[in-house]
């Protein structure tokens, strides 16, 4: 099969590799239609952080292809989305939702699991972790993308609005324009947020954060933004802010403009953030979040998706096929690209 290999840093190759094969009686073979590259994925291409000469990507829907014996909830055939991390769905943890901290389970695209940017994939703990998709490979295509944002962006920008308490009526400030905090306007607007305050410089970002639900939008950054926030909100700040970036400065933005008594939802893979915990303890601000459990949103963000009443698959505005990947990463590096989307099968 073809798969995308991480040669290095800004070089992602599309190579041969060995058709997977069952390992585990619990194992299934997924054949990939659509795969795509995270802001994750980025920290790797840029050299911030370490990965193996190996398949990489998290992010993928398709066939389920062959299963092993153990497997009962998914057959053969079946259209399927995987969240980035497989699970038991047994644990302690993954009964409680946190099925990312799942002792007996993983994450895709790394540490000798298979990367989802390839023709074929080996899911451990298939019954754990695939979601069967009623409709399946006859969906349209605008359905097909917002399956695949389910993958991971929109989950994780759901779990910074779960994870941030965001109830009815309340205003919230999202900070973050790429593809989570795209999908964390989505999710605040679900939840019933009543304003939705976008942070963004962007005017492409900015529109689409618009039409998927933000009220207001603050075209700054750091101090300015967080003068530009409270402003708005009568100098109280908000009773939610989603950081979905993972910077210090993002983390800074996201508890200065937290009104007392608020919590801060975070999913941004952290990268050099210090938590201000005598800040935190004055304004009785608290800070809540992690590695979005993705599988337990998926059932009912499916619903959503399916019904069309979200439709996080807008977030990707760039296309390559799998030999092209490379421009899929170099136009989300540049920020050309809010998020590329990689068609692996016809
Ligand atoms: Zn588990």
């Amino acid at each position: 099969m073809r798969a995308a290999i991480f040669n290095g840093p800004r070089d992602i190759v599309t190579m041969d590799r060995p058709d997977p094969v069952i390992r585990d009686a619990s194992d299934a073979i997924v054949k990939v239609e659509l795969a795509c590259v995270c802001g994750s994925d980025l920290w790797y291409y840029r050299g911030e952080s370490a990965h193996d000469h190996a398949g990489i990507g998290h992010e993928f829907i398709g066939t389920v292809e062959t299963v092993g014996p153990a497997v009962t909830a998914v057959s053969v055939g079946d259209y399927v989305v995987a969240p980035f991390a497989f699970s038991d769905g047994t644990c302690p943890h993954c009964q409680a939702g946190f099925q990312t901290a799942c002792p007996h389970g993983g994450f895709f695209g790394g540490n000798g699991q298979d990367g989802g940017q390839a023709e074929r994939i080996r899911v451990p703990l298939a019954d754990g972790t695939l979601v069967k998709v009623p409709g399946g490979a006859r969906l349209d295509e605008a359905t097909k993308r917002s399956l695949l944002a389910l993958s991971d962006v929109m989950g994780t920008g759901h779990h910074a609005a779960v994870s941030a308490r965001v109830v009815e009526g309340d205003t919230v400030a999202v900070v973050g324009d790429g593809a989570v905090g795209l999908c964390a306007v989505i999710a605040a607007r679900r939840l019933g947020a009543a304003r939705i305050i976008a942070l963004s410089r962007n005017p492409v970002r900015q529109r689409l954060a618009c039409e998927f639900g933000a009220t207001d939008v603050v075209d700054a950054r750091g101090d300015e933004a967080v003068q530009a926030v409270l402003a708005l909100t009568d100098g109280v700040g908000v009773d939610a802010a989603l950081e979905c970036v993972g910077t210090n400065e993002a983390m800074t933005t996201a508890i200065a403009i937290a009104r007392p008594g608020s919590t801060v939802g975070y999913v941004g893979v952290p990268h050099g953030i210090e938590v201000p915990v005598q800040t935190l303890f004055r304004r009785n601000v608290g800070i809540q979040g992690g590695s979005a459990p993705v599988r337990a949103y998926l059932p009912e963000l499916l619903d959503d998706v399916l019904a069309g009443r979200i439709d996080p698959g807008r977030v990707f505005d760039a296309e390559t096929d799998l030999e092209h990947i490379g421009e899929a990463y170099a136009a989300m590096d540049e920020r050309r690209a809010i998020k590329s989307l990689v068609r692996v099968a016809a």
